[in-house]
């Protein structure tokens, strides 16, 4: 027989605590509750549901946050790379370098915005891409180059700035993972000409639904991005440019300004996680079996995954299943061997390190209100694993 029973949260559960989650939103919605309701009445009280004041004021909040002059919001992050792509131009025929291994909105923006990708190879310890490798891809077709800031941690921008202006290219962020990530000492999203983030509920910064918003310095952009999104029109019923609906809600942007002044605390909690993880993985077996993520000298992670990598991938995540660990793939294909993508004619064994790393990853719970109970029980199971796989434990 099972007795419901109230936690000190108010929340009723049953008596055996709820299984652990990849990711458990409910914690952090319990924590602030009552500052969303208040926001959320506000804005139901004035009956003003698109744009408004509401999002002017997390647009300016986000552009203090990230420390650039003009954020622009929209309704996604897919959007917010598709109106970027708009804003340089992009057309029929150019080409934009991007990684393989990120989620797809990445590459499918830059076909939605009518350019092709061009895949480069991944660096295997950051898996993000490897700026060695983009030279030999640029072209006079080249119009940008994309780089993703995969998992928190911000991709090798120098290299990635300096070749983009030798060449005349673009540099778009795709910094959706990566709000508040920075890279020696800029935060991502203000370093190229554009920054993309998304509100997707599972982001660092997640809204109750979804949402994105772009970030620039440059006014032109700022202006054209914000044609864009609202059919290209400046004053009602006048379209000076081809645009598209891509709006953020008053109630998404007051939920998200509720959660962006919590935001550098569970930015904090999550980065503790990541320590607490090395740290226990310091003293299992398993820690050298195991590649844990790389934080490299002057950047800051924000772990929106914590991603580690084995080459008994599958049989261990089987093994964490068992043991109630949840674990997630991201990603277990490469985009330039998607069906979506075959046009483009890549083949197995064309981008080696990507095809590899999504063998090998997998990711482990590390949102911010993950308990070190938790994380020890979690390293304990893959300890398990590899302890009996060689038949033996050690004593931590
Ligand atoms: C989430 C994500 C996107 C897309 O954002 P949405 O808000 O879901 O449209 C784009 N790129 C990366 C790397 C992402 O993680």
């Amino acid at each position: 027989m099972t007795i419901n029973a109230v936690s000190s949260s108010g929340v009723m559960f049953r008596e055996k605590p709820p299984a652990l989650q990849f990711l458990d939103l409910r914690l952090q919605y319990e924590e602030i509750r009552d500052e969303i309701m208040q926001a959320v009445t506000q804005v139901l009280e004035t009956q003003r549901f698109v744009l408004g004041p509401e999002v002017e004021q997390l647009e300016a909040e986000i552009a203090d946050y990230v420390g650039c002059r003009h954020a622009v919001a929209c309704a996604s992050g897919t959007d917010a790379l598709i109106l970027a792509l708009l804003a340089l131009g992009i057309c029929r025929g150019d080409e934009v370098i991007t990684t393989p291994f990120t989620f797809v909105a990445t590459a499918s923006a830059i076909i939605r915005a009518g350019a092709t990708p061009v895949f480069a190879d991944i660096e295997p310890n950051t898996y993000n891409l490897d700026p060695t490798l983009l030279r030999q891809l640029i072209t006079p077709r080249t119009r940008a180059i994309l780089p993703v800031h995969l998992f928190g941690l911000a991709a090798e921008m120098e290299p990635i700035m300096k070749l983009a202006s030798e060449h005349g290219v673009s540099v778009i962020e795709d910094a959706a993972q990566a709000i508040g990530a920075a890279y020696r000492g800029k935060s991502t999203g203000t370093i190229g000409s554009m920054g993309c983030f998304s509100f997707f509920p599972s982001k660092n910064l997640g809204g109750a639904g979804d949402g994105g918003m772009i970030t620039t310095n440059d006014d032109g952009y700022a202006d054209r991005l914000r044609l864009l999104r609202v059919h290209g029109s400046r004053s009602k019923y006048r379209y000076e440019i081809l645009g598209m609906n891509s709006r953020l809600d008053a109630l998404q942007a007051a939920i998200l300004r509720v959660k962006l002044r919590h935001l550098n605390d569970w930015t904090e909690q999550r980065r503790c996680n990541a320590v607490r993880y090395a740290g226990l993985f310091a003293h299992v077996e398993a820690g050298n079996h195991v590649a844990l993520p790389l934080e490299p000298q002057g950047m800051r992670h924000v772990y929106n995954q914590f991603t580690i990598r084995c080459p008994e991938r599958d049989g261990l995540r089987e093994h964490l299943q068992r043991e109630g660990v949840p674990t997630e793939i991201y990603y277990p294909h490469p985009l330039h061997l998607q069906p979506a993508f075959a046009y483009l004619r890549y083949k197995e064994g064309s981008l080696p390190h990507a095809e590899l790393a999504a063998r090998q990853v997998v990711s482990l719970p590390v949102y911010p209100e993950l308990t070190e109970d938790e994380q020890r029980m979690i390293v304990d199971a893959i300890a398990g694993f590899y302890g009996h796989r060689a038949g033996r434990t050690r004593e931590a």
